[in-house]
């Protein structure tokens, strides 16, 4: 077997196109890992038929709820119904311990401090550092989205000799360019066609630094109404949820 990917889900915050929330599965011999988790992850997931024990990792970019706000859900699930008894690793930024008692507390009180039958592990990543856990490298890098520094990232997966790349939510940064350079799959988020914003990715960006970039090969996600019926969108491969690709 190949290294895949399936996209759970690659809507942005506001479900345009009526999408649900970013979230990347990605299974090889050896991996099975989720990039985020956002909100409406977990039905996304059951639609879909995922074996939510199998997932031994997931990355999270921010802490957003579009990305991050199907923690609750997941871990919740794990316990309750799909009963894991399998440890899980979250990856994610600087803070995420105490970003995972915030999200579990606002979404269920109280349930931060049960303790699951499976083993948590949560690993804090800062920008520019890498770490391997269940035999996937993640490296973070600083991503632009809003006041003051994040920590939102845009993140490198590699995995069983291939790399996967995601952007994030995140203006243009220069950031982007270790982050994307040569990878087998990149996936970038393009908000806008043209339109340049603080915070958020346009197609017109992307472009912009494609010689830079690399990728072997590009796919759009967490596009707006106004990218979504754009017709420079037939131009470029574009997410939809439950796509699968093979990597490599
Ligand atoms: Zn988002
Ligand atoms: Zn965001």
């Amino acid at each position: 077997m190949t290294l895949s990917l399936q996209f759970i889900g690659c809507g942005d915050a506001f479900a345009s196109g009526g999408r649900f929330n970013t979230c990347f599965h990605l299974v090889g011999k050896r991996t099975n890992l989720l990039i985020d988790c956002g909100a409406s992850s977990l039905v996304a997931m059951k639609q879909l038929g995922v074996d939510r024990n199998a997932i031994a990792t997931i990355v999270v970019t921010h802490f957003h709820a579009d990305h991050f706000g199907g923690i609750p859900f997941f871990i919740l699930d794990a316990q309750f119904f799909s009963k894991r008894r399998e440890p899980l690793t979250i990856v994610g930024p600087v803070g995420l311990a105490e970003w995972y008692e915030r999200v579990m507390e606002t979404a269920f009180p109280g349930s931060s401090g049960v303790s699951q039958k499976f083993a948590l592990d949560l690993v804090e990543i800062a920008a520019g550092d890498s770490v391997t856990v269940n035999d996937v490298t993640v490296r973070a890098f600083q991503a632009v989205h809003g006041p003051p520094d994040g920590p939102y990232y845009a993140v490198r997966v590699e995995a069983e000799g291939k790399s996967v790349a995601y952007a994030g939510d995140s203006e243009w940064t220069p950031a982007l360019v270790p982050a994307a350079r040569d990878a087998d799959l990149f996936i970038a988020e393009a908000y806008f066609r043209d339109k340049s914003i603080a915070t958020h990715l346009s197609l017109n960006a992307i472009e912009a630094h494609l010689d830079e970039l690399r990728p072997k090969r590009l796919i759009l996600t967490h596009m707006s109404d106004d990218m979504l019926n754009h017709p420079d969108r037939a131009r470029f491969q574009t997410a939809e949820d439950g796509m699968t690709i093979e990597i490599g």
